[in-house]
């Protein structure tokens, strides 16, 4: 074991503060990677704040985190993938029983086992797995991404998250040339989603509450602009979507877009809302449409998302910050107050 800088909350209502957490050396099949950026994800403060009490409940310390990336300092004796000097990245997952279905097909985000990269069972030291605000991690190869070299680092970080939320949903529904895809809502997963469809070739609407955000909506890769509120505009896209992807976890009128889909069109969600949703399903019946989720992807696709931006030169948009930031970047994410991505300068913590 070794001491390793963190960033960790040591309650609900505690401020992220400099903390110092165990880390295992090495095993075998292990890598070791120095972290040079972590993306900041909602799903971090949720569970800094143990707002998913109820389902998944915070254990503390937490050290949140899991869009990282970083260089590979050791490797235990029988890692192959990858060696000292290069660079890797680390995404929700660090772990799986890998026997399951879900594991033998390559969907390890859905084994009923898989070791999340922070607040979950630790298999090795016990206790829980701490994440990526830390100057270190350890992680079994079978777990580590390559990255593709000509990629900026701090916005391939949010990639590991955001980048294989909107990914995997996109290409399990087809979206390629010819086909018509909507986003709704460009956050942090939304503004990857319309970067990602626009490169997988698909004609792509965005639709926002915002007039504000059309200009920085086509910047993006956007063929088209949609301001959500105006009925008319909705009006004139009906029946002709093959595929929507929602971004939003703020309640809103799902049924407004499930009427856009064409037949056997497909809304996924990846954004969470708190209520359950009123669906009416008339929409559903009358086209064939589907309604449906949609979590992460496994590792295997995650190394093809990081491929296929490597190819097209896609990063997020980030705002780089110090950790020493993180408490108030927390807060501005609650008002969507960032373009799109914080990601976390892991230097700064050298000075901890
Ligand atoms: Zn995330
Ligand atoms: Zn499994």
């Amino acid at each position: 074991m070794y001491n390793a800088k963190a960033y960790s909350a040591a309650g609900a209502t505690s401020p992220l503060a400099s903390a110092k957490i165990a880390r295992r050396d090495p095993t075998e099949h292990d890598v070791q990677i120095d972290i040079l950026f972590c993306g900041i994800c909602h799903s971090d403060l949720h569970q800094a704040r143990d707002e998913w009490h109820d389902g998944f409940p915070t254990v503390y310390p937490c050290v949140p985190g899991h869009e990282i990336v970083g260089r590979v300092t050791r490797v235990g004796s029988a890692v192959a993938k990858f060696k000292p000097g290069d660079l890797a990245a680390v995404g929700c997952l660090v772990d799986s029983d890998r026997t399951c279905p879900n594991c033998q097909a390559g969907l390890e985000q859905f084994c009923p086992h898989a070791t999340f990269t922070y607040n979950s069972p630790d298999k090795h030291l016990g206790g829980v797995t701490y994440g990526g605000y830390s100057d270190s991690i350890v992680v079994d190869e079978a777990f580590v991404l390559r990255v593709p070299s000509n990629l900026d680092l701090a916005g391939t970080a949010p990639l590991l998250c955001a980048g294989i939320t909107t990914y995997s949903p996109l290409r399990h529904w087809g979206v390629t040339k010819g086909k018509k895809a909507g986003v709704v809502g460009i956050g942090g997963l939304g503004h990857m989603a319309v970067k990602l469809a626009h490169a997988l070739g698909a004609h792509v609407v965005v639709f926002t509450t915002s007039p504000g955000k059309k200009d920085d909506a086509l910047r993006l890769g956007a063929d088209e602009v949609v301001i959500s509120r105006n009925a008319d505009e909705m009006r004139r896209h009906a029946g002709s979507f093959d595929f929507i992807l929602d971004a939003v976890a703020a309640e809103h009128d799902i049924n407004a877009y499930i009427q856009l889909l064409r037949r056997d069109g497909n809304i996924t969600l990846v954004g969470a809302p708190a209520k359950p949703l009123p669906v009416a399903v008339f929409g559903l019946i009358f086209a064939r449409r589907s309604f449906s989720g949609s979590l992460i992807g496994g590792i295997a696709e995650t190394q093809e998302m990081l491929d296929f931006c490597g190819a097209h030169n896609i990063t997020a948009d980030v705002e780089v910050i110090p950790i020493q930031k993180v408490n108030e970047a927390y807060e501005r994410l609650l008002c969507s107050d960032v373009k799109y991505r914080f990601s976390i300068d892991m230097a700064s913590l050298k000075s901890e």
